[in-house]
This record gives structure tokens, C-alpha cells and sequence, in this order.
């Protein structure tokens, strides 16, 4: 059985392949978006890939066939890991997540209503069905 530890355990192993640059609270640049000098400090998974990686593996889980209820990435501790996490980067880096974000159009639902015009447009020029 998953649970939340174990996705705890999973975002921690993604880190290591992160490119964002968080830096400790020791750090000269602590705070810096643009830090003049390079620094030791380890290069993180950025809060806002996680977050979305968890929204889409939550949803997944509930796709197929599991219960909200008992769905890991919906567990209190990763709720928690993450919004700890948003508030780190955002004090180290200097950047403020609850600026909002700009939504992107929902490109797919758009392509889907030019396809299904296109197939309608296709099939009233099709002689063969008049
Ligand atoms: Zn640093």
C-alpha cells in the first residue's frame, strides 16, 4: 500500500535531478532571483514542477478506480511537504508564488472544436454523402 511517506520519499529522490537553484539560508544570496556569483548551493525541484507533477499523479490514481480517500498524493503530509517547499523557494529565491499565474488557454479543448469543425466542414464537402 502507498502512502503519503512513500511519495514524501519520491519527491525528495526527483530533487536530485532539479534545476533550480535553492539556496540554503546560510547563503550570501539567500533571497537573490538573480545571484551575481555562482554558489554552492544544490540545484532543487522547483515547487511549481512538483506541484504539478502531484496534481497529475492524484488525478491519475482516482482514473483508475482509486478511492479519493485513500489516495497518497492527496495525503495531509504531502499537502504539507509541498506548501513548505512553495514557502522555502520563495523566501530563497525571492520570488513570490502567490503572485498569480498566468493560466494558459486550454489549448486542448480548442484544438478539439477546430478538429471537430474541420470534420464537419469535411463532411458537408463530401459529395459522396449528399
Ligand atoms: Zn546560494
Amino acid at each position: 500500500m502507498c502512502s503519503g511517506a512513500h511519495v514524501l520519499e519520491f519527491l525528495r529522490y526527483l530533487d536530485q535531478f532539479g534545476k533550480t537553484k535553492v539556496h540554503n539560508q546560510t547563503c550570501p544570496f539567500f533571497g537573490l532571483p538573480n545571484p551575481p556569483a555562482p554558489c554552492p548551493c544544490p540545484l532543487r525541484q522547483a515547487w511549481g514542477s512538483l506541484d504539478a507533477l502531484i496534481g497529475r499523479l492524484r488525478a491519475a490514481y482516482e482514473e483508475h478506480g482509486g478511492r479519493p480517500e485513500g489516495n497518497p498524493f492527496g495525503a495531509r503530509s504531502v499537502r504539507i511537504y509541498l506548501r513548505e517547499v512553495r514557502d522555502f523557494q520563495a523566501k530563497a529565491r525571492g520570488v513570490s508564488y502567490d503572485k498569480k499565474r498566468k493560466r494558459p488557454k486550454p489549448k486542448v479543448a480548442a484544438a478539439a472544436a477546430v478538429t471537430a469543425a474541420a470534420a464537419a466542414a469535411a463532411a458537408a464537402a463530401d459529395p459522396s454523402t449528399g
